[in-house]
């Protein structure tokens, strides 16, 4: 995909009001020339964020989070570097142009963004539809049964398609789309005569959202019965494709990069119930098997995705191989066990948001979650269901690492519920070779340009001792370095003294440090701050190495444009220095 220009970024970045944009997701007060506020981005009670509005850079003292405005949408909505961009230019109207686009593709992305507006346009059209028509009277009142208020409905921008064969047909071409771009948009048929009806009718219309909010399909259900299939999808198209989309996660995504963790439910109204329980940090798979491009949106808004999906429809198979897709993106994933036979809108109405949220409390991490349905399906009664239980437990026992907390517990577990030794079930444990470690040997540790750094901060006095503080641990590259940097923090001022005699690789390291310090002029506040970009920027590079291993594309993405924001950040500083 074509970048954007520099040019276009750095306007963007100028039209950015940066008060107006932290402002929607913390109150900020004035305090000098700066603005201060709670930091959106961890728990705190006094103000640690501040935001300069001149330089349109925000910083948190507490948690250390900094950077642009395109750094925190990506952070607090949890968007890719294009995606952030592109959200800001919509916001502050700034053109952007792309680096050396070929016509093909330009003409491409132009007819994709009039067939995003014919679908936004037509879930307006729905939405006012459900509100207003006559028509629509028997789907408001079911809505209002189940519970859901307009305000939730509107909010998700919940419709009705009219019943007639053509209302969405004809008013699209009078606002100048043609038939070709409706069955594009997949919006209309054709018959066996060949002539366009609207796909959708007297149904309830629930928008497919990216994570941007725009609309790329829709899911209905039918109001009356044997009129078609209950639920119907927008088709296949350029634009929608099944098994990708996730219902919600355009109003979800704020509130789940915020807790961190994502729930996903079964149904469309699963989601309106959750979210009007005030658990806003759910979406719906809509029936499928969790797929993986899903699990890819899903890694993109929080680590931690919680299935509150009916145990029956969720096949075994489908939610060990969601739990292998997680693995492999590193999220944390858990199920919940939901009670015999009801959904999440069911278990709302009976207990309420506590109830729900209990069970979310306990929800269990994966295989967990099925050694114990495993255990719970088990047919104990006879030494052959007995043996089949423990067939089954022990395969999935074989993905939890060896001599961890969990894999003994499991064996606890399984063995007082099939009432079988211990030893026994560990002995029926196949071996699977564990991940293979990245060992790292002491030559590996880099020690020159971190140990540089180090003495740098020990030479220049409380400048130094600021920004030895200020430096996250994570930029060293070994725990060795970052026990350097704890050591010298807390004895500044008389780093010898305070060595203990029970480390003397420690101690090494810290006379060296100690000695080249000796040696060297006072550093400036801003030649720190410039060396500690560089560790940075090493510290993005070996983490780049690592995705780059994994395969792992959306955080090599992220970590990219990190990686940028530190070298513009180096180029700002040796402006200053210059
Ligand atoms: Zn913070």
């Amino acid at each position: 995909m074509a970048l954007f220009t520099k040019d276009s970024i750095e306007r963007v970045r100028e039209a950015v009001d940066m008060v107006e944009l932290v402002s929607a997701k913390t109150d900020l007060r004035r305090a000098g020339s700066r603005w201060v506020g709670l930091c959106p981005f961890h728990d705190e009670r006094t103000p640690s964020f501040s935001v300069n509005p001149e330089d349109k850079l925000y910083y948190c003292f507490g948690c250390q989070k900094g950077g642009d405005a395109i750094g925190f949408l990506q952070e607090v909505e949890g968007l890719d570097f294009q995606e952030a961009i592109e959200t800001l230019a919509e916001r502050y109207n700034v053109r952007l142009e792309r680096e050396d686009e070929d016509p093909e593709a330009d003409r491409k992305r132009r007819e994709r963004d009039r067939l995003l507006g014919l679908l936004d346009r037509t879930a307006r059209f729905y939405a006012s539809y459900l509100e207003t028509s006559g028509e629509a009277a028997k789907a408001r009142a079911y809505l209002a049964e189940r519970g859901f208020s307009e305000e939730t409905l509107r909010e998700f921008r919940v419709g009705y398609s009219p019943s007639a064969w053509d209302r969405v047909l004809t008013g699209a071409q009078r606002d100048g789309y043609s038939p070709q771009e409706l069955l594009d948009a997949g919006l209309a048929q054709r018959n066996q005569q060949g002539s366009l009806y609207d796909r959708f009718r007297g149904r309830i219309m629930f928008p497919l959202a990216d994570l941007r909010g725009r609309v790329l399909g829709f899911g209905a259900r039918a109001m009356a019965e044997g009129r078609g299939p209950k639920y119907l999808n927008s088709s296949e198209s350029r634009i929608y494709r099944k098994g990708r989309q996730l219902f919600g996660i355009d109003v979800a995504r704020s509130h789940a990069t915020k807790s961190g963790r994502i729930v996903v439910v079964e149904g469309y109204t699963d989601v309106l119930a959750m979210h009007q329980a005030g658990i806003r940090e759910t979406v719906a798979i809509m029936g499928t098997a969790l797929t993986e491009d899903q699990v890819v949106e899903l890694a993109k808004v929080a680590k931690h995705v919680i299935l509150a999906l009916d145990a029956d429809r969720a096949g075994q198979e489908a939610m060990l191989r969601a739990a292998r897709l997680a693995k492999d993106r590193d999220l944390e994933l858990g199920a919940v066990e939901m009670p015999e036979g009801a959904d999440p809108a069911e278990v709302l109405q009976k207990g309420g948001p506590d109830a729900m949220n209990g069970l979310l409390e306990r929800a269990r991490g994966m295989i967990e979650f099925q050694v114990h349905r495993v255990l719970a399906d088990a047919e104990l009664d006879t030494p052959a269901g007995r043996d089949r239980a423990l067939e089954s437990a022990r395969r999935l026992i074989a993905d939890v690492p060896k001599s961890s907390a969990l894999r003994q517990e499991l064996v606890r577990t399984v063995a007082d519920r099939l009432d079988l030794p211990p030893d026994l079930v560990i002995a029926q444990v196949p071996h699977r070779s564990e991940p293979a470690r990245v060992a790292r040997s002491p030559g590996q540790i880099a020690l020159g340009p971190e140990e540089a750094f180090l003495a740098s901060c020990l030479a220049s006095g409380e400048v130094g001792m600021a920004t030895l503080e200020g430096a996250s641990a994570d930029v060293f590259s070994s725990q060795l370095m970052r026990k350097a940097r704890e050591h010298l923090v807390t004895s500044f001022h008389d780093p010898l003294a305070g060595l203990q005699d029970g480390d003397p690789e420690l101690g090494r390291l810290v006379a060296g440090v100690v000695a080249k310090a000796d040696t060297q002029q006072p550093a400036s506040e801003a030649s720190l701050r410039l060396s500690f970009l560089q560790l940075e920027q090493r510290r993005i590079d070996r983490e780049l190495r690592r995705a780059g291993e994994a395969a792992d594309r959306s955080m090599q993405d992220r970590l990219a444009a990190a990686r940028q924001d530190v070298r513009r950040e180096m180029d700002a500083v040796m402006g200053q220095m210059a």
